[in-house]
């Protein structure tokens, strides 16, 4: 055991498209009891609100492109400010692009910020395959109710139809999860996500972990990077 070891607490978690963000972000929550926040599902909730906004975002999530920064920085701001976050956060997708890293980092330089030791501390990059990624994808689902994720292969139901969580029996596909729109989520995240690795790396902040085996495996080598 590491004695007098200050544990990373202001997370990012990033990773191509079906590299497991979302399940591995909610288990890491969990265990921290820290709230995860995914871009994705911040921008999913707009897209459903019907304002002019919303519909905005949702032609462009439907095709499989990033959104413009504005509708997201904003919102990601909101969340890690509010006074529960400052024990902690946990963040899915974002930063994806790097100009969205540099506001990030100008965001944490912000005086509310470094009073409140709210720069994130550790960057966690889930390495996973391209042709993993597709048969990820294909094939999730989402409680309607909780919000639990499932795979039909990779996690099913205990029982068939019945969220495990909640009980609920319905379940939810994304809209963008499909076969070409995969293939364009792919692309932007080799062209636009990927130079933010470096950009991290840089920074010291980057740990990498291997996404491609069992959820609990790579749950497994996170909490040791974690250490919870
Ligand atoms: P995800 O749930 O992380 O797979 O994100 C779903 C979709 O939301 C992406 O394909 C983008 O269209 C949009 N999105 C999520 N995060 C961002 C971000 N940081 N910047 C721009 N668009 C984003």
């Amino acid at each position: 055991m590491v004695e007098n070891r200050v544990l990373p607490r202001r997370i990012v978690m990033m990773g191509p498209p079906g590299s497991g963000k979302g399940t591995q972000s909610a288990i890491l929550s969990e265990k921290l009891g820290l709230n995860t926040y995914s871009a994705g599902e911040l921008l999913r909730e707009a897209a459903a609100s019907g304002t002019p906004e919303g519909n905005a975002i949702k032609e462009i999530i439907d095709k499989g492109n990033l959104v413009p920064a504005e509708y997201i920085v904003n919102r990601i701001e909101a969340k890690i400010i509010e006074p529960e976050n400052h024990k902690g956060y946990i963040i899915d997708g974002f930063p994806r692009t790097l100009d969205q890293a540099k506001v990030f980092e100008e965001m944490q330089q912000k005086p509310f910020f470094q009073k409140n030791n709210l720069a994130v501390d550790l960057v966690l990059l889930l390495q996973v395959p391209d042709e993993y990624v597709i048969d990820r994808i294909i094939g999730r689902s989402q409680c309607a109710e909780c919000g639990m994720l499932y795979h039909e292969k990779f996690k099913p139901t205990k029982v068939f139809g019945v969220c495990d969580n909640c009980g609920c029996k319905e379940f939810t596909r994304r809209a963008d999860d499909t076969y070409e729109t995969v293939v364009s989520r792919l692309r932007n995240y080799r062209r636009v996500t990927a130079p933010v690795i470096p950009y991290y790396e840089d920074k010291g902040l980057l740990v990498c972990v291997d996404g491609t085996g069992p959820i609990d495996v790579v749950s497994e080598k996170i909490r040791k990077i974690v250490g919870y």
